[in-house]
């Protein structure tokens, strides 16, 4: 698996899994907007979702990026 270096900061495009999953089953998410808050696109069901920047980071446990 590919992706950023520990501590670099997410990007738009990356696809992060998360500690919790959603309720569709699905623990990945596609960011699409960064910033204080962290916009994520869930990837099982399409539905986005706003959360604290550090409350994205303390949730991820793995990035993938495209481009990497
Ligand atoms: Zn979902």
């Amino acid at each position: 698996m590919t992706g950023p270096a520990p501590g670099e900061p997410l990007r738009v495009g990356d696809i992060v899994r998360l500690k919790k999953a959603h309720p569709c089953g699905s623990a990945e998410w596609e960011i699409t907007r960064t910033g204080t808050d962290i916009k994520l696109k869930c990837l099982g069901c399409g539905r986005t979702l706003m959360l604290p920047r550090l409350t994205v980071e303390k949730s991820v446990r793995a990035v993938r990026r495209a481009d990497a």
